[in-house]
């Protein structure tokens, strides 16, 4: 069994397939040269944690599960074949598996053509943040007594906490978000009500601002938008995400042509017999909510893998193919794998406030917003109901037991959507199971 990719999704998936029974050869080729790590703290300033590191252990006994870890060893090729599929590597091995597991998340952007001029030089100063090296490159920078203005580009949950994150260091620091509000992909409530932060910490917000090109300007970065051009000494891009797919372009496995994610079903298997996708780089169907979801949040990396470890089993274990040796690695009194199907849950710390969203809004216009509390004020949620009254989406601040509860209330409804008494849940002081109408739905 092959597990590719080495992040949270990765290292669960080995945790779930020695869980549920698989005695096999696990063996796990990993992009980067670190052992599977937790991303989340990477962005969370270290002052909450005490430390000068982040700290990003996720605590697993490599030597326990048995998993033959190959780190630096990054997947170049798929190719199917009839006894299972095929993998090479950037280091030119090949790996026959009886089943694949891609869990290679996602990397970030970084627009063509933003970088004008000699883009070696240029990196080091116009950084992203999704690996730990990331992390400890923009701490170096910030520490850099020359470098006194930051720009981050991207008014994302990653741009506002790497925003929160260059503050202490550095007294100019900028945001600048193409949209019109902050958050864009959420109804510009959320934005509003989020946008007074930053300025309120020192933070300079400039909304509906592109940027379209950064250069070398001599000591400093030249940062070319449609309303003008500034100076600045480094550039921070969240400005989003590509699933990390390109060793499986050409494999047949089927790809979003929109995103380059893995198409998976709810087995969270994907178009090519014995190969599966989890984490970020997985875009599963959703009986649930009719729709494709895309990956992107840590709760789906750590509770997928369960499913998926099953369902490799349970394809490994079918009847017409791998007879004898496949069959008898892992033990059969399972039971028949359920998909999964759960509702999206992130959660985001900013400027010391803690956000967290549960549930699917497919559009926000034609919901009814219902605020508890006041969203001016430090706790608030905004809950979304849809034409039945039905809780689609909720969004807490610094109010966990209103996240909690929704995402209770949520899970239990085939639907995603439990019907609520509008009145009771605009109520902060009522509890939100108190305002629910039973039953579900
Ligand atoms: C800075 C940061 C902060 C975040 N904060 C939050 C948060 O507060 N709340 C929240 O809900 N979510 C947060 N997330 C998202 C969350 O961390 C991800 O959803 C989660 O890490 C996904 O796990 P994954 O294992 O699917 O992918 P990843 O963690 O991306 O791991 C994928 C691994 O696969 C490797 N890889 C890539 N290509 C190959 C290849 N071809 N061969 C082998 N290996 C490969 C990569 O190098 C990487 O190590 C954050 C993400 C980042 C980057």
């Amino acid at each position: 069994m092959v597990v590719v990719g080495g992040g949270l999704a990765a290292a669960r998936t080995c945790q779930e397939l020695r869980a549920a029974g698989f005695t096999g050869p696990l063996t796990m080729l990993a992009g980067e040269a670190r052992a599977p790590y937790d991303r989340p703290p990477l962005s969370k300033p270290t002052s909450e944690t005490g430390s000068d590191e982040v700290a990003v252990e996720l605590g697993v006994d490599w030597a326990k599960l048995d998993v033959d870890i190959r780190l630096d060893t990054p997947a170049v090729a798929l190719q199917a074949a009839t006894d299972g599929p095929l993998i090479a590597t950037a280091g030119g091995d090949r790996y026959e598996a009886a089943a694949v597991i891609a869990a290679t998340g996602a990397d970030p952007l970084l627009p063509d053509g933003w970088l004008t001029g000699d883009e070696a030089a240029l990196r080091g100063s116009v950084l992203t943040l999704r690996t730990f090296d990331d992390r400890r490159l923009l701490d170096a920078r910030l520490a850099d007594p020359a470098v006194a203005a930051v720009t981050v580009a991207g008014g994302s949950w990653l741009g506002m906490e790497i925003a929160t994150l260059a503050r202490p260091w550095v007294d100019s620091v900028q945001l600048v978000e193409q949209a019109a509000w902050l958050l864009p992909l959420l109804p510009p409530e959320v934005g509003r009500a989020v946008g007074d932060w930053l300025p309120a910490a020192g933070i300079r917000l400039d909304l509906g601002v592109a940027i379209t090109a950064v250069a070398d300007g001599g000591d400093r970065l030249a940062v070319s938008a449609g309303v003008g051009s500034w100076q600045t000494d480094l550039l921070v891009a969240a400005v989003g995400v590509r699933p990390a797919t390109g060793w499986l372009v050409g494999s047949g496995v089927r790809l979003s042509p929109r995103t380059g994610a893995v198409k998976v079903n709810p087995k969270l298997a994907a178009s090519v017999p014995g190969v599966f996708a989890v984490g970020d780089v997985a875009e599963r169907w959703s009986p649930r909510y009719s729709c494709w979801l895309p990956g992107g949040h840590w709760q789906d990396a750590l509770d997928a893998p369960v499913v998926v470890a099953r369902s490799v089993l349970e394809w490994l274990a079918r009847p017409a193919v791998g007879s004898g040796p496949r069959a008898a690695t892992f033990n059969r009194s399972r039971s028949a794998v359920g998909g999964y199907d759960a509702v999206p849950y992130f959660w985001s710390v900013v400027l010391g406030r803690t956000l967290q969203w549960t549930g699917f809004l497919s559009n926000y216009r034609v919901a009814q917003m219902i605020v508890r509390g006041d969203p001016s004020g430090s706790q608030w949620t905004m809950c979304w109901l849809d034409e039945d009254d039905g809780l689609a989406a909720v969004l807490a601040c610094d109010r966990p037991r209103d996240a909690m509860g929704a995402r209770r209330l949520q899970a239990a409804d085939p639907a995603g959507a439990p019907r609520m008494a509008p009145a009771r849940l605009s109520d902060p002081a009522v509890a939100l199971r108190d305002a629910a109408i039973g039953g579900g739905r």
